[in-house]
């Protein structure tokens, strides 16, 4: 059986692809692990010399990819373009620092075990798994599966149903540096097979899309004890100081709610300001939402379930009492930036994951009051806090992985911080060193240099080393 990937501009056929089975899945997943060993043993050298080249031929085609991206997400193609040199970015770094983060390192062993040498090291997981969104197709899966393999581990990607012709591209470029064995499949489909990939006992799952998928995700993965990182969806906030710079501001504001039309998990969708400020950065965000080109700089909707979900939240919101000072309309597919103001805060687009081009924009009394808006959502990803006295305080007190001060989604852009979030956001984190440890496991060993005086761990251990150790251990901890 087969499935057709459409351009949600045009809705032509970009590609026809597999639905594979749970047994080509399982089939995937035993010739990953034939590679398993092979790509180990080429040590953090060896992979980051193949991931070096991938990353050469994602920058010189990078164009081409940006092709394929655009067609099947509908997105401009500078927006596709944007997302590749990211991933680039962030493969370049997991590769270079996977032996810093992952290499053999002692331990200081302590007094009770002075004669032992302690090491810990990340070894491989075995196989991984990652199911991939389509709103980021390139950008998002790239954070686990860059970050998996220079961790020494194959990867078998299903990317998602609206994006399967991108996760081609990958695998393909992929497999002419790294022809020898099959160390980074694709698998196409639907939640099925997403399901079956669940199920076939991979070593881990790294999933990135919406929450509700991530608990059936979790779910499936119980069934066999297979560990699990949720990248899920967010309800992000930027909240404006009193003595923010607006200008700065509302161009973040604008920039982080509508660009990619709003289908960012990290894009704004809420925004507090400071009573003192509001109306000006009201109206700083009115024009440049207006001046914003559908059609030229956002694209349509790429899930056409997700029209009416947008278009809900709005009707919603103006049903109680907001306001929408620029769009709220649109027709097809093409939803227009929309700013909403004086939208109670138990609206569906105060509460939920709008992932359309809105804003909403609300008037506090207070920063404290900013913050408790801020934090009342199941979501915690990510954030932005525009203020020249209290950025750090600020971004401290906001519930989200990730935060950036007189900024706007620029962590994402930082492959040396870790991304991701609390709540439904999911848990675990891609990027960073902490990307590359959520993809191996910790091996602590120790090494004994020399006979211990006082030897613990033997039955002809005499009497009098317990009396020993007792008062060592008073000294050492008993004395407070
Ligand atoms: P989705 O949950 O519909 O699908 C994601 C993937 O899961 C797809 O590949 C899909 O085929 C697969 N899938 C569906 N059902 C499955 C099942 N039962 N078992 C296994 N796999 C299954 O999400 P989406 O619409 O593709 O992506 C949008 C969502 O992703 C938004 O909520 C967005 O916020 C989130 N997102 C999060 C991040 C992040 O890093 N936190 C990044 C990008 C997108």
């Amino acid at each position: 059986m087969t499935f057709e990937s459409l351009n949600p501009v045009t809705d032509e056929v970009v590609g026809t692809h597999p639905v594979h089975t749970a047994q080509q899945v399982d089939a995937a997943v035993a010739r990953a692990r034939t590679a398993a060993g092979w790509w180990a043993d080429l040590g953090f050298a060896g992979r980051a010399e193949r991931l070096t080249r991938w990353k050469g031929v994602l920058t010189r085609r990078a164009a081409d990819l940006a092709e394929v991206v655009s067609a099947e997400t509908g997105k401009p193609h500078a927006d596709a373009m944007l997302e590749i040199i990211l991933a680039v970015d962030h493969t370049a770094w997991a590769a270079r620092n996977a032996p810093k983060v992952l290499g053999r390192k002692r331990r200081p062993s302590g007094l009770l075990m002075a004669n032992q040498t302690a090491r810990v090291e990340y070894l491989p997981l075995g196989v991984v798994g990652v199911i991939g969104p389509w709103n980021y197709p390139v950008f998002t899966p790239m954070g686990s599966i860059a970050y998996a393999l220079a961790a020494g581990n194959p990867v078998v990607f299903k990317p998602s149903e609206y994006t399967p012709g991108v996760g081609q591209w990958l695998a393909e470029t992929f497999a002419s540096v790294v022809p020898e064995h099959p160390v980074f499949q694709l698998i196409t489909g639907f939640g099925e097979t997403g399901a079956a990939l669940c199920r076939s006992g991979v070593d881990k799952i790294a999933f990135t899309g919406s929450p509700g998928t991530g608990k059936k995700i979790m779910a499936t993965c119980a069934e066999t004890l297979t560990p699990v990182l949720i990248e899920a969806g967010g309800k992000d906030a930027l909240l404006v100081d009193s003595d923010a710079d607006l200008e700065a501001a509302a161009d973040a504001a604008v920039w982080g709610g509508i660009s990619n039309a709003g289908q960012t998990c990290v894009g704004i969708e809420r925004v507090y300001v400071h009573s003192a400020v509001y109306d000006k950065f009201v109206s700083l965000v009115v024009d440049k939402a207006r001046a914003v080109e559908p059609g030229k700089q956002i694209g349509p909707i790429t899930m056409p379930s997700q029209v009416a979900i947008i278009r809900g939240h709005i009707a919603d919101a103006l049903s109680r009492g907001g306001r929408a000072l620029v769009g709220g309309n649109g027709s097809g597919r093409f939803v227009e930036p929309t700013v909403l103001v004086d939208v109670p805060e138990e609206s569906s687009a105060v509460q939920e994951e709008t992932f359309g081009p809105t804003l909403t924009v609300t008037k506090v009394a207070s920063m404290d009051e900013a913050i408790t808006k801020a934090n009342n959502t199941r979501y915690g990803l990510g954030g932005a806090v525009f203020s020249r006295a209290n950025g750090p305080a600020l971004a401290r007190r906001l519930r989200a992985g990730m935060v950036s001060i007189n900024s706007v989604i620029s962590f994402a852009g930082i492959p040396s911080l870790p991304f991701g979030g609390t709540g439904d956001s999911g848990f675990g984190r891609i990027h960073g060193p902490e990307g590359l440890r959520e993809f191996a496991r910790p091996q602590a060993t120790t090494h004994q240099r020399f006979r211990a005086p006082l030897t613990l761990t033997s039955f002809t251990r005499p009497e009098k080393t317990d009396t020993r150790v007792a008062k060592l251990i008073t000294l050492l901890h008993g004395r407070r």
